[in-house]
């Protein structure tokens, strides 16, 4: 059977398309160096470009002579190291003879180092810390294996060739102790003996020595997977892997193309490494605007930046002494962290995205906060009729890759879709299928706002409102006495009333609108018609609980069932208000 290398990273670029699409402002950036005229490292970096160009990732690249000195090259890095728009910089491989790989690679930022060579990044890969890059073509057979759902576990896997950027790094991964890893790996190279008899004995056969269709298929094992990495021209043109595909093909049980196998998932990684060195900066480094920005007649103490690529306002109704803003700041950083590295399905190595990638079956402690939330969650869930469904994720995937998605498709993603494949017991998780997965986003940005304002509560913050991408929570007064006011789009369309003030006494406001949303009770997207909801705001005690209320008054087809749901959830919950607009509001 065929892996399809180039449909599993184009259903990655397309998250990776997505996600970039939704940051506002500046986009992540990537530099290439390219050293002399070597036409095949000329042709890699136009299309790792291309696939840059393709997802909204801004790329540079730097072409320099190969008589460049090894200094003179390091200090273009070290620019490149200091240039905040630069987020990734890739050093094609190979250089020329005078200059020394290594050095290069070390003096590349290990944070900015896509490539994952750098000593720090290597380390951390070896010793399984998931805080570094890991290399993109042994990261990309990782996730093939993954997708292709091979088991790996327990499997033996022999890897043809010992390079540092692909033989020694896969072998590194593939016996961590991890979900889709603890294989037993051989590597075997131009020294080893019996090679056959090793290749033989492979459950996963991993070729990466460049030498054209060496491997036949002789030399492989019934029903064994062959990943062929090798890049190989022949002399007529035909470029052909490391396996003679043709007759492998008939002995192995999966295999990869050349191409259209490991090259695309390799620039796959790259991208995503370079979106996550994006994300992991905004995170790090919040920006902290103190009230000296404020008009010196103000009351208030502002905080603001950019969380999660998500800008972010915090208003104190009080003038605040620079040991309080500080200890503020420390705060609200703390707490996005906490979010980021619980909730946020976008870091590969959040509590959430562990339980993602999870086996079935397997009992995975949750900590006490995404405890909380899934709790609530799950009560959303039984509050909408199961509308509001956190593991509606796959089916979004699936329509977000195609239009018209197969039959197929579709049954694969509703057989991991519902509440009911997920069990909570005793802060236990368990989910009966892998292929469920969890997206919080509906509900965790209202928590974060909750957290910050609870947090602050608790150190004796008593008046103050906070903002994070159009969802609000406000407690206590403004300090002229007044409740604090947010402004929003009433959607009636009069003259000089295009925006209301509305008033926040000790409660939140969430709205979702406008983006086009995934039914799981009918498995299709909602049908945009007049009738249909175009946003839906929520006034509740606490801003998680607006925030999943909103997005459930959206999952109706139309504005009057939104509206008798809505009513059904004033009478439990008197504190809580909607408001919900059709696109042709009557
Ligand atoms: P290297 O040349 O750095 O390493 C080749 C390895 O293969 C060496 O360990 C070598 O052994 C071993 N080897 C060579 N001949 C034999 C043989 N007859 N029997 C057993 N082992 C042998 O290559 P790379 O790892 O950089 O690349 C390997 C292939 O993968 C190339 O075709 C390259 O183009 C391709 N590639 C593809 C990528 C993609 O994105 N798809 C990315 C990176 C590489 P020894 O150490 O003893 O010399």
């Amino acid at each position: 059977m065929l892996i399809d290398g180039k449909k599993i990273a184009n259903e990655i670029q397309a998250e990776i398309e997505k996600k970039v699409a939704q940051i506002e402002g500046r986009k992540p950036g990537l530099a290439f160096i390219l050293v002399g005229e070597n036409p095949a490292s000329q042709s890699y970096v136009r299309s790792k470009r291309k696939a840059c160009a393709s997802v909204g990732i801004v790329s540079i690249v730097h072409e320099l002579p190969s008589s460049i000195s090894q200094s003179d090259l390091i200090k273009q890095i070290d620019q490149l190291n200091r240039n905040p728009e630069v987020d990734g910089i890739l050093v094609q491989l190979p250089l020329p003879p005078h200059i020394e790989e290594q050095s290069v690679t070390a003096a590349i930022d290990p944070a900015k180092d896509v490539d994952g060579f750098h000593p720090v990044n290597v380390g951390k890969m070896l010793i399984g810390d998931e805080s570094g890059f890991l290399p993109c073509t042994p990261h990309g057979i990782k996730i093939l294996l993954e997708k292709s759902k091979i088991r790996v576990d327990g499997k033996h896997v022999v890897i043809l060739g010992r390079s540092n950027i692909v033989g020694k790094p896969l072998a590194a991964i593939l016996m961590q102790k991890k979900p889709h890893c603890n294989a037993t790996v051989t590597i075997a190279h131009s020294q080893s003996e019996h090679l056959q008899a090793l290749t033989r004995s492979a459950d996963i056969l991993v070729a990466a020595i460049g030498r054209p269709l060496f491997v036949k298929k002789e030399m492989v094992k019934q029903g064994a997977t062959v990943i062929d990495v090798g890049i190989n021209r022949l002399p007529d043109g035909k470029l052909v892997g490391d396996v003679d595909f043709q007759s492998v093909s008939e002995t192995a049980g999966h295999i990869t193309p050349v191409p259209g196998g490991i090259g695309p998932m390799t620039i796959a990684m790259l991208l995503q490494n370079t979106l996550w060195s994006f994300l992991k900066l905004l995170v790090l480094l919040f920006v902290m605007v103190s009230c000296t920005k404020s008009p010196p007649k103000d009351p208030c103490t502002h905080f603001e930046g950019v969380a999660m690529t998500i800008p972010y306002a915090l208003t104190v109704g009080k003038k605040l002494s620079s040991k309080e803003q500080t200890s503020i700041a420390e705060l609200i950083d703390a707490t996005f962290k906490e979010v980021h590295e619980t909730f946020d399905n976008w870091n590969p190595n959040s509590e959430i995205s562990r339980l993602n990638q999870a086996p079935k079956n397997t009992l995975i402690p949750l900590s006490p906060s995404l405890q909380d939330l899934l709790s609530l969650c799950s009560q959303i869930v039984t509050l909408s009729g199961g509308r509001f469904d956190p593991t509606v994720a796959p089916l979004e995937q699936v329509w977000r890759t195609s239009k018209n998605p197969s039959a197929e498709e579709l049954q694969t993603a509703c057989d991991a879709l519902g509440w009911n494949h997920i069990s909570i017991h005793n802060g236990i998780f368990k989910k009966d299928s892998a292929e469920t997965r969890l997206d919080l986003c509906a509900i965790s940005k209202g928590l974060c706002i909750d957290w910050i304002v609870e947090r602050l509560q608790k150190l004796g913050y008593t008046d103050l409102m906070v903002e994070w991408g159009g969802e609000f929570r406000a407690i206590g007064h403004h300090p002229a006495n007044r409740d604090w006011v947010v402004l929003i789009d009433p959607g009636l369309k009069v003259k000089n009333q295009s925006m209301a003030p509305l008033p926040l006494r000790n409660c939140a406001m969430a709205t979702s609108g406008y983006t086009p949303l995934i039914d799981p009770l009918t498995a299709s997207p909602i049908e945009k018609t007049k009738y249909s909801i175009a946003s839906a705001t929520v006034i509740a005690p606490t801003c998680a609980l607006a925030d999943a209320l909103a997005t459930a008054a959206r999952l109706f087809h139309n504005r009057k069932e939104a509206e008798s749901w809505a009513q059904e959830v004033v009478d439990l919950y008197p504190d809580v208000k909607f408001w919900i607009l059709s696109y042709r509001n009557e």
